[in-house]
């Protein structure tokens, strides 16, 4: 049995040990030390990584009260000095005892249980047996956690027998039976957990709700502590200049200007579906003209339009004229060709059975339809084919 130094002190950062079994695997070659700090993966809680003897340590495992260590190679000699990557192991402990303190005042004040845990690369997430929680909420429950951990209470851990686990009002029972660990937080909560966590509540930093949602009936909190926390505000802060900076105003002014700039664009979008229908008008009468007595289709090709484009105007030139019209865009590819109904011709129809020879993708009703072709060759072939045919 490997004797557990995390359990001693979650601050142990450095120490001299031995190897006593070198064990090797399908996925590399793992070291059971004589005592380990080491915290191996557990209770949502990410493993330790670090060094053994100068060489890079991966990841940490625990078999049957065993650590093992997975290892880049075997250190040479059996005495060895050990480290932990601490700002990697001090993160993990910010977001697990902020944690235990979130899960306690979603206890108390909404009387919501956690059902679980997970301790992510980027953000924590705990689910509530909670069916709904407003933001008025989420807020207040923000506040009541910050100000907990500003009281800076103090966190203690230690083993207790079954009977006197029994006698400890715990939020909920472990799964063993002996060697029960118990994580106090001072005048808060009692909570059976074999996690690494840090000496006061004060050293969790700020703890940031991010979002709550719905998740197959109950509710999930994202959630970031300490250094994490830090960062999330520092990256807004970094988003927030940026905008400030677009719009040339201060933070506080920005979703005025946004909205000012909204409203802006809706004018101008009013504008210029005005101005595009005017110019269908003209294009659609230049085309009209244009056409040779006994023509049987009106067909254009622009440079420059799009299918939205030539499906507006062909709409206005098949309420002027009862030939089909056939509108091709070089711009991108695309053929658009439509009619009056009543007139026994299927635009759709036409479509469907000469697409593939162009490899035209589209289709689309009796009265209009639409196809893109890979390159202007199809497009135009497509287009000559349907203008000689029709
Ligand atoms: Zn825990």
């Amino acid at each position: 049995m490997t004797k557990k130094l995390y359990y001693e002190s979650a601050y142990l950062q450095e120490w001299e040990t031995e190897i006593n079994r070198v064990v090797e695997r399908e996925d590399g070659m793992y070291l059971v030390l004589e005592e380990t700090a080491f915290y191996p993966h557990g209770g949502g809680q990410p493993c330790d990584t670090g060094t053994i003897g100068g060489i890079s340590m991966l990841d940490v495992i625990l078999e049957e009260d065993e650590v093992l260590h997975r290892v880049e190679s075997v250190p040479a000699g059996k005495k060895v000095s050990c480290r932990i990557d601490w700002d990697r192991r001090f993160d993990h402990m910010q977001q697990h005892s902020g944690q235990h303190l979130l899960s306690a005042v979603f206890l108390e004040l909404c009387q919501a249980k956690t059902l679980s845990f997970h301790l992510g690369s980027d953000y924590d997430t705990i689910d509530l047996e909670l069916p709904e929680l407003s933001p008025e909420q989420l807020t207040i429950v923000e506040k009541e956690v910050n100000r907990q951990a500003m009281l800076n209470r103090s966190i203690t851990s230690y083993t207790v027998t079954a009977e006197e686990m029994a006698r400890l009002p715990l939020v909920k029972l472990p799964k063993v039976t002996e060697n029960i660990r118990i994580v106090e937080i001072e005048g808060v909560e009692h909570n059976a957990c074999g996690g690494t966590h840090v000496a006061s509540t004060g050293s969790i930093g700020m703890i940031k709700l991010l979002r709550a949602e719905k998740m197959k009936g109950n509710t999930r909190i994202t959630f970031k502590c300490g250094g994490r926390a830090l960062d999330e505000c520092n990256n807004n802060q970094r988003i927030l200049g940026a905008l400030a900076a677009k719009f040339n105003t201060g933070k506080d002014e920005i979703l005025g200007r946004i909205e000012k700039w909204e409203a802006e664009q809706k004018l101008l979008q009013a504008e210029l579906a005005t101005l595009k229908e005017q110019n269908d008008g003209y294009a659609a009468q230049e085309l009209l003209s244009a056409q040779e007595p006994g023509a049987r289709v009106i067909a254009h090709v622009f440079e420059d339009k799009s299918l939205k484009d030539l499906q507006s105007l062909a709409v206005k030139l098949t309420t002027s004229t009862e030939l089909p019209v056939l509108l091709l865009t070089a711009a991108e590819n695309k053929v658009v060709l439509a009619c009056s109904g009543g007139t026994g011709f299927s635009c759709g129809a036409f479509f469907k059975a000469n697409l593939g020879e162009f490899q035209g993708k589209g289709g689309g009703s009796d009265t209009m339809a639409q196809a893109g072709f890979p390159a202007w060759e199809n497009a135009f072939g497509f287009y000559a084919l349907a203008k000689s045919s029709i």
